[in-house]
C-alpha cells in the first residue's frame, strides 16, 4: 500500500555533517522526497512526539539532545514506505543495530542515533500533521514511476 512516513535527521546527523550521505540512501532505494524542511524544535512539540519517553528518567537528555541544533524533517511516500524505513533505520541503540542500517553504520549511541523514522500507520499520519501543514506535502509523481514500481504495486 502506497504510505508516507516521516524521518527527523536529528542534531546528531545535522551536526555530524551526514544528511546528505543519509538522504541519499533514501533517494537510492526509490523513496520520494514529499517534504522537507529544517526547524528547530520546541520543548512543547517534544514532549507530543516522545510522549511515549516522558516518564523515563532520561528525558532531559533526550529532549536536550533533540534540540541542541536545528533538524531536518523529512516526509518520504512510498509503497509500504512505514515498514521499509524502519528497516532501513534500524535498532534503537547504534551499538545493537545492523551493519547496513543507518544507526548500524552511523552510531555508537543508544541517544545520538541520527534518525527518527515513524514505525506505525497511526504514528506516521499523526506526525506528519505534527510538524508539516498541508500544503508543505507535495502530491507529485515522479516520472521514473514505472522504472520504481510495476504498474499494479505503485496504483495500489
Ligand atoms: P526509536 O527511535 O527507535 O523509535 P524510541 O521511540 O524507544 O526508539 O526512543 C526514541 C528516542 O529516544 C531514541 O531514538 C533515542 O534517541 C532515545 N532513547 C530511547 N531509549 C533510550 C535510552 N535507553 N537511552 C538514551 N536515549 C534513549
Amino acid at each position: 500500500m502506497m504510505q508516507q512516513t516521516l524521518v527527523i535527521f536529528k542534531p546528531s546527523a545535522i551536526e555530524r555533517g551526514l544528511v546528505g550521505r543519509v538522504l541519499a540512501r533514501f533517494e537510492a532505494k526509490g523513496l520520494i522526497i514529499a517534504g522537507m524542511k529544517m526547524m528547530q524544535l520546541s520543548p512543547e512539540i517534544l514532549r507530543e512526539h516522545y510522549a511515549h519517553l516522558l516518564n523515563l528518567p532520561f528525558y532531559p537528555s533526550i529532549e536536550a539532545s533533540m534540540t541542541a541544533s536545528p533538524v531536518i524533517v523529512l516526509c518520504l511516500r512510498g509503497v509500504d514506505a512505514i515498514q521499509v524505513v524502519r528497516s532501513m533505520t534500524g535498532a534503537t541503540n547504534g551499538r545493537k543495530a545492523a551493519p547496513g542500517t543507518i544507526r548500524g553504520d552511523f552510531s555508537m549511541s543508544g541517544q545520538e542515533n541520527i534518525i527518527h523514522a515513524s514505525s506505525s500507520p497511526e504514528d506516521a499520519e499523526a506526525e506528519i500533521k505534527r510538524f508539516f501543514s498541508a500544503d508543505e506535502i507535495f502530491d507529485y509523481i515522479p516520472v521514473t514511476k514505472g522504472f520504481l514500481y510495476a504498474t499494479d504495486e505503485f496504483d495500489t
